[in-house]
């Protein structure tokens, strides 16, 4: 009798456990082995910056985005660390936000090298595009240049960032529009100063007075993702040259990156 008890709770225990894995994704689950973990010291300066604690839940984020999105090559061979950097993209912006996970992608399609318009990266005069999030019949679909992503997590990559860039991007659209005004992140009294600080600070571009990357003057959504990796790749110079401006992605993000 007693081993029928045993046989029972062991089969229960296991059923609920399978349970416990499949409700977080889909087929496929992702769990990050020793090698990979690795991989993440190896490359991403944000998860070295972390805790014990932090580097556990970051590990979980990635997991969990892993398990959510679907990443593709085209014209190369996926790598653990392409598939690690992609994913340390997306969780990055959004590590200090409680259950928050992107809706507004499904695949993430990796290319070569820049590309343009069309999406061709072969025999191409245009071929300057380091990333894109799809709109119309592309919903859903970000492109990026491997180049340009492992440029972005490189030790000198400067301010920039194409991987964090483009997901800044998807947390812009999130409210609807991607104007560069992330309405659901940033407190309301804070949204009439940000939209007058970025347009104080598309003009400094504009004039050639600003250290930020003139990209960012093309419109407001473009300002923001382009301050945004200023500030996740360089936090202390962004908080010592734009103080304000500094300020106030703390309050959009959570996070306060120069500080840690
Ligand atoms: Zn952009």
């Amino acid at each position: 009798m007693i081993f029928v008890v045993i046989i029972v709770v062991l089969l229960v225990g296991y059923t609920l456990f399978n349970a416990r894995r499949r409700k977080r994704g889909g087929l496929t689950q992702h769990i990050l082995n020793d090698k990979q973990k690795a991989l993440l010291a190896q490359h991403i300066d944000y998860y070295n910056n972390l805790s014990v604690d932090d580097k556990a839940y970051f590990v979980d984020k990635i997991e969990q985005f892993l398990d959510a999105v679907n990443i593709e090559g085209v014209g190369l061979e996926i790598t653990d660390t392409d598939r690690l950097m992609i994913a340390a993209s997306a969780v990055i912006p959004i590590f200090r936000f409680k259950d928050w996970s992107y809706r507004n992608v499904t695949n993430v399609l990796l290319y070569p090298d820049t590309f343009d318009k069309d999406y061709q990266f072969e025999n191409s005069d245009e071929r300057n595009i380091m990333g894109m999030v799809g709109s119309g019949y592309m919903n859903g679909q970000m492109i990026l240049s491997r180049a340009a992503l492992q440029k972005g997590f490189s030790k000198n990559s400067g301010k920039e960032n194409t991987g964090i860039h483009e997901f800044v991007h998807l947390l812009d659209k999130a409210d609807g529009a991607t104007d560069g005004i992330p309405e659901g992140f940033l407190p309301h009294e804070y949204i009439k100063p940000w939209v007058q600080m970025m347009h104080q600070e598309i003009g400094r571009i504009q004039s050639g007075h600003s250290d930020i990357n003139p990209y960012g003057a093309t419109n407001e959504a473009e300002f923001f993702a382009v301050v945004s990796e200023y500030f996740f790749e360089k936090p202390e110079q962004l908080q010592a040259k734009h103080p304000e401006l500094y300020q106030l992605l703390t309050k959009t993000f959570g996070q306060d990156p120069a500080n840690y």
